[in-house]
């Protein structure tokens, strides 16, 4: 097979505008899975996925195609996530690929992320094939849609194909486009030196990580020593193949190629997505160029519910690190919840996401802190400083200015909602940008917003103010001032690290009200009383009081009974672990959950 019949191709678009389902077609018109392979959105093979009918990583595939020209062609088609916190897992698969089919549901129309899919894929010099899909629906307006598309990718009218992933319509004009449209992979034949690009690896127990290439210059078999450009350590191949749904071992992996490569590599660090694998006994000199790296935004603590899981938790993130490179963390103590994480993720569905995996696939109990933004602090010494906890922040009297990140938003909505959008972003600190048609019903609102205002309830609230319609991709603008004050809570006159929060002056009053009369309703008395405060940079602005009591629960058995006393005993004692202790205090863990909780609010 030459290089002239590869198409390595990503589909981009928004969520739910029907990648996976194409995909799914995709695959069965070329007959890769068989019936009983085959089942809805097949590539979603995570259970998270599956069940929140999300994709979080891109799925390589390999299909083999009859063209009506009789010719076969190998495509490499790249499903990928469609939500904003996952742009860096599309932009990483997109440097793998040729061509993009830009998908958009007839529907809905062009969404957040259909414009920063398009735009990344322009960035990457893919060719793209804007396609309508859902032209099935009795809702679809396709002439409304196929203006904003011309409108945002300046195609032209002809070249938008109509399709129906459910009901197959359109399919094969797709395939057409893709074998005609998009070029095969560049010649790199007068090039000596291996190149493969890393853009995505897992972990597997018995074979140790296992990176996914795509294959630029040379070619790369079993057998082989492969050097990385990132580290010294050399690994000998002892497996390469490419992904039909699972990896089927091939070969060799030639220029053009997209696959994976089993060498032992049990150093989790040795893989990084975006580096370099050449040959070792004629290593190249330039490394390809990868991909910027970003940086996580949004900051949460992550602790284990039970404290010998320590060492799990650090495995489970090592290993979902490999996975997920814009995942970051370092170990953290704190004095409420003990050992554990600072970790930094992309948003909020990000962090959720990360949550869950670790739960279900590592079978680890966790406790997540208020998530945070990142925070620059000028302070009166004339240094700069930057903090990702609450807890790092110096004393209100060393600090000039607070400075928090803002994003450029954008919002796409059909024009009736733009009023009750602009509510929302004013009252979000939003700065209001301008106004942009991409038809005449649907309009492009831009505001800088603070990140610490949005990674919350906005895009919910954004959802149900719009019906669903309105969709939002946002991206890092600068860090600018703001009234910013640390909000604490006391406990006897303790500060709960756990507790604390960065916090605009506006909400902080409101804020630690909430918090402390939570508390006071789900801590148990104790056998002394018990202040609970809430200070604003050091200023008390609430209190509440836990009465103290004598606890004395086998008092109520009168003598007699022992069976039953010892019941009640074990009883206390089982309690007991699933409580932490603060300072002298025992306070239940949803208590502490249920406070964490107000600070979302
Ligand atoms: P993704 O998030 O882009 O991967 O979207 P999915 O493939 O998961 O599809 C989202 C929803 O749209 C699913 O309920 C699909 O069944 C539905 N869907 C996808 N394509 C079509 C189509 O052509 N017509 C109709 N009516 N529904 C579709
Ligand atoms: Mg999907």
């Amino acid at each position: 097979m030459n290089k002239e019949s590869l198409r390595n191709f990503s589909i981009i678009a928004h969520i739910d505008h029907g990648k996976s389902t194409l995909a799914d077609r995709l695959l069965e018109e070329t007959k890769t899975l068989s019936e009983k392979q085959m089942k809805n959105q097949v590539l979603d093979s995570m259970d998270l996925e599956r069940e929140r009918g999300i994709t979080i990583k891109s799925h390589p595939i390999q299909m083999h195609y009859k063209h009506k020209d009789d010719k076969s062609y190998i495509f490499n088609l790249i499903d990928t996530p469609g939500h904003v916190d996952f742009t860096y897992e599309v932009s990483r698969s997109l440097a793998a690929c040729e061509g993009a089919l830009l998908l958009v549901d007839a529907a809905q129309g062009v969404e957040a992320q259909t414009v920063s899919n398009a735009y990344l894929a322009i960035e990457n010099d893919l060719t793209i094939i804007p396609v309508i899909n859902k032209v099935d629906l009795q809702s679809a307006m396709i002439d409304d849609v196929k203006k904003q598309i011309i409108e945002l990718i300046g195609c032209g009218e002809e070249d938008i194909i109509l399709a129906s992933a459910k009901s197959g319509e359109g399919i094969d004009l797709i395939f057409d486009a893709i074998v005609d449209r998009i070029p095969p992979p560049s010649d790199s034949d007068n090039v000596q030196q291996t190149r493969a690009l890393i853009f995505d690896s897992t972990y597997d127990n018995y074979r140790g990580a296992i990176p996914y290439v795509r294959v630029y210059d040379g070619v790369i078999k079993k057998g082989m020593s492969a050097k990385f450009h990132a580290h010294d350590e050399a690994y000998e191949i002892t497996e390469v193949g490419h992904f039909v749904l699972k990896m089927v071992e091939t070969e060799e992996l030639k220029s053009g190629d997209v696959g994976y490569i089993v060498a032992s590599i049990r150093d989790m660090a040795h893989i990084q997505p975006g580096d370099t694998i050449t040959s070792n006994q004629d290593p190249c000199l330039e490394p390809l160029p990868g991909y910027k790296k970003i940086k996580p935004m949004v900051f949460s603590g992550l602790y284990p519910v039970d404290g010998d899981d320590y060492d799990q938790l650090r495995v489970a993130l090592e290993k979902l690190k490999l996975n997920d490179a814009s995942l970051e963390f370092i170990p953290e103590t704190s004095e409420a919840l003990g050992f554990g994480f600072r970790c930094g993720f992309l948003g909020l569905l990000h962090m959720e996401i990360i949550q869950e995996r670790i739960e279900r696939e590592f079978d680890l109990n966790l406790i997540t802190t208020t998530p945070n933004v990142i925070y620059e602090l000028l302070l009166r010494d004339g240094t700069t400083t930057k903090i990702n906890t609450p807890s790092q922040m110096p004393s209100s009297g060393d600090i000039d200015k607070i400075l928090e990140p803002v994003v450029s938003a954008e919002i796409l909505a059909p024009k009736e909602y733009i009023g009750a959008i602009m509510r929302l972003c004013q009252k979000k600190r939003g700065i209001y940008k301008n106004t942009n048609y991409l038809s005449p019903e649907k309009a492009q609102i831009y505001y800088d917003l603070p990140l610490g205002e949005i990674i919350f309830d906005f895009y919910d609230k954004l959802k149900s103010l719009s019906r669903g319609y309105a969709s939002l991709d946002y991206e890092f603008k600068e860090f600018a001032p703001a009234d910013l004050k640390k909000l604490e809570i006391l406990m006897h006159g303790d500060g709960v690290d756990a507790l604390s929060s960065i916090c605009h002056s506006d909400d902080a009053y409101h804020r630690g009200v909430a918090m402390c009369s939570k508390l006071k309703e789900l801590i148990p008395r104790q056998m002394f009383e018990v202040a609970i405060q809430a200070s604003l940079n050091g200023r008390i602005i609430a209190r509440t009081t836990i009465k103290a009591l004598r606890k004395n629960v086998t008092a109520k058995c009168y003598g007699g009974d022992i069976t039953r006393k010892r019941k009640l005993w074990e009883k206390q004692k089982k309690g007991k672990k699933r409580m932490k202790m603060i300072g002298k205090i025992e306070i239940p863990q949803e208590a502490l959950l249920a406070a964490l909780q107000i600070g979302e609010d």
